[in-house]
């Protein structure tokens, strides 16, 4: 297997630039799950206070026997822990169920429009003491648009790492994604697959056929050649392996353009604009 790429983030860490996502795998399942990707070669794991399986996370990667700093963490502040003392509150649950003194990379899950006026940059600021204690490697948010990110940039002294949101070949987010470029912030994909939505389209599929791989191994392959960071979730210990053997091909520009004009503005989760945690 070839090796996972790092990406360099704008404070000088480096994020593998695949890895496991766990949203919506149940909290039974999780140890064997995320043992199953570690075994396999992943080395990055991102799971979320609202997934409620970042005790078991901790616990697969202590029965793993790997240094803790071989393998990089992301978890999320709850969406009802905007305010600072919840805030910090909550951080230390997660350093508490993880089972480890720090993670690699701790996000603002969502803006919450709706919810404590807005106000995530007093959230943002909470994060920035994690940063400089050094409990958080990395410090990034999730699911921000351009006015959300221009609102950090003018208020706050640490720029996001990352900006975790949805992206697929259904939505292909070129904006967003350029904005986060020209700010030096780094992409992470979320639902790389669309959920699943994506792997039945017949451009994909041909691409696949040609390629003789897997339409989610293609899928997986054009988000790594478009330099975003990707999670793409499973339980299934087989597909856990397909999912990483995804090095040792190329997409051409010309297929890699191909999926990207499959772009349908179609999102999976909720509208960051209008979402309220809830
Ligand atoms: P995904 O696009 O990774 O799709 C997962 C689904 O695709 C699986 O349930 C399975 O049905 C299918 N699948 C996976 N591998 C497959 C394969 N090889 N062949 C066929 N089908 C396959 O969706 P996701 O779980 O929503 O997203 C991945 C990760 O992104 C999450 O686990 C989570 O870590 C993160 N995420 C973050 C947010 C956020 O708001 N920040 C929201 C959603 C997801």
């Amino acid at each position: 297997m070839t090796s996972i790429p790092d990406i360099t983030l704008n404070n000088g860490q480096t994020i593998p630039q695949f890895g496991l996502g766990v949203f919506q795998i149940e909290p039974k399942d999780t140890v064997a799950a995320v043992s199953t990707a570690l075994e396999a070669g992943y080395r990055h794991i991102d799971t979320a206070e609202m997934y409620g399986n970042e005790a078991e996370v901790g616990e697969a990667i202590t029965r793993s026997g790997l240094d803790r700093g071989e393998i990089f963490v992301t978890s999320k502040l709850g969406n009802d822990a905007h305010e600072p003392d919840e805030a910090r509150q909550a951080f230390e649950g997660t350093l508490k169920a993880l089972g480890t003194g720090y993670v690699d990379l701790f996000l603002i899950h969502w803006p919450l429009p709706a919810r404590y006026g807005g106000d995530f940059v007093q959230t943002w600021q909470v994060l920035e003491e994690f940063y400089r204690e050094g409990r958080a490697r990395s410090i990034g948010v999730s699911n921000f648009q351009p006015h959300h990110l221009r609102r950090l940039h003018g208020e706050t002294q640490i720029p996001p790492a990352v900006n975790q949101i949805e992206v697929h070949p259904y939505l292909t987010q070129d904006d967003l994604r350029a904005f986060c470029a020209e700010h030096q912030i780094a992409i992470e994909a979320w639902s790389p697959l669309g959920q699943g939505s994506v792997l039945d389209d017949p451009a994909i599929v041909s691409i696949a056929e040609r390629a003789g791989k897997t339409p989610a191994q293609v899928v997986l392959r054009w988000h790594i050649q478009r330099g975003d960071i990707v999670f793409p979730k499973s339980v299934t210990p087989d597909r856990i392996r397909e999912n990483i053997a995804i090095f040792d091909f190329e997409l051409s520009a010309a297929d890699v353009e191909d999926i990207t004009v499959l772009n349908k503005d179609e999102r999976t989760g909720p509208d960051p604009d209008k979402f309220d945690g809830r």
